[in-house]
């Protein structure tokens, strides 16, 4: 039961592979937070791990009282897994975080702090590049901000976490999104409220091997090619641009030939314009197809993800185990 004196902190942790890190979080946290005024729950989301990472979060939850887990069907993404702790958390404010000891559990002292000063949305972002990433991981969250502010609506500042608190009615809301590709650092930002972003430094992950490799970060860099059946799509854009690149090559050859009068008169503008213009017609056509794609993704309403099995369920708006 929600206790009428002190309020409620759900904290929500999406897990892939984080055997050694569960216990270690656990207890940094335990610690953080008891001393506070704060009733808090720890719903940890295992999106597909292939480790003991669900047995260590089970055995946690019969230790401890506080404790939940939610076993997804398979890997979703970190995205969809923080969605799956979301709808399950029945606090007055949700704060989501990394389960490596990457974001640092003091943090959220201060998150409430501003949280109870009025915001509704406490986000983090990286203050200095993450010391502790490697060069690929730098080069492609650069990248990732600089596509994503130049080509959409929302301005996210560099390094954005998934570690935030969200005050109780952003949460609500947020339960409401029933979006494909989830991007959740994006639908914060474009949520509006009272919101603020405090900078943070991102600490060493405690154990094991991040799940983000260089194709993994790529892809969701450039808006994820998770659609398995819409691949065909994004294909067709590289073969766009390949053939608007050959078209441009070719046209130095075609005017040569004219210059040189191998050329009938009119050929050589003729092939140039039918060759370029044929390659940014398939480029064209082809980002129409990609975003036809993700449509036909989202028009099948398929869920964000499945749960395998779970020891809680809301009632009333609080949880109970089962
Ligand atoms: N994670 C997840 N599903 C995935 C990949 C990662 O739930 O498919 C979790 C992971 O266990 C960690 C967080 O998301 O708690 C961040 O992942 P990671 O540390 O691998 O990446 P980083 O953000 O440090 O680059
Ligand atoms: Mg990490």
């Amino acid at each position: 039961m929600k206790s009428i004196l002190k309020r409620k902190l759900s904290i929500i942790i999406p897990s892939h592979n984080e055997q050694n890190n569960i216990g270690y979080l656990i207890q940094a946290l335990t610690k953080t937070l008891t001393p506070t005024d704060y009733d808090f729950e720890l719903i940890f989301v295992d999106d597909g791990s292939s480790d003991n990472t669900l047995n260590e979060i089970k055995f946690n939850a019969e230790v401890y009282t506080n404790v939940f887990y939610v076993e997804l069907s398979k890997n979703f993404g970190k995205d969809n897994a923080l969605k799956a702790g979301i709808m399950m958390a029945t606090g007055d404010a949700v704060v989501t975080m990394d389960a490596d000891m990457q974001h640092p559990p003091n943090m959220i002292l201060k998150m409430l702090e501003y949280w109870e000063n009025g915001h509704d949305i406490v986000y983090t972002y990286r203050e200095n590049a993450n010391p502790h990433a490697r060069l690929y991981q730098k080069a492609t969250s650069k990248l990732f901000y600089k596509g994503i502010n130049m080509l959409s609506d929302i301005k996210l500042e560099n390094g954005t976490a998934d570690f935030r608190l969200m005050d109780e009615k952003v949460v609500k809301q947020l339960k409401l999104i029933d979006e494909y590709e989830l991007f959740l650092r994006g639908i914060i930002k474009w949520a509006g409220f009272k919101q603020i972003g405090i900078p943070y430094t991102p600490s060493k992950r405690h154990t094991g091997e991040v799940s983000y490799s260089f194709v993994k970060l790529v892809k969701l860099a450039v808006g994820s090619i998770m659609a398995f059946s819409a691949k065909p799509l994004y294909l067709m854009t590289g073969v766009g641009l390949s053939v608007s690149l050959m078209a441009i090559l070719y046209i130095p050859y075609v005017l040569i030939s004219f210059a040189a009068g191998y050329a009938v008169n009119g050929w050589a503008s003729i092939i140039a314009t039918i060759a370029f213009f044929g390659g940014m017609q398939l480029l064209v056509l082809s980002i129409i197809g990609v975003y036809v794609g993700k449509i036909f993704m989202q028009s099948k309403g398929r869920p964000n993800y499945l749960i395998r099995s779970t020891n809680l369920l809301s009632v009333n708006n609080d949880l109970v185990r089962v």
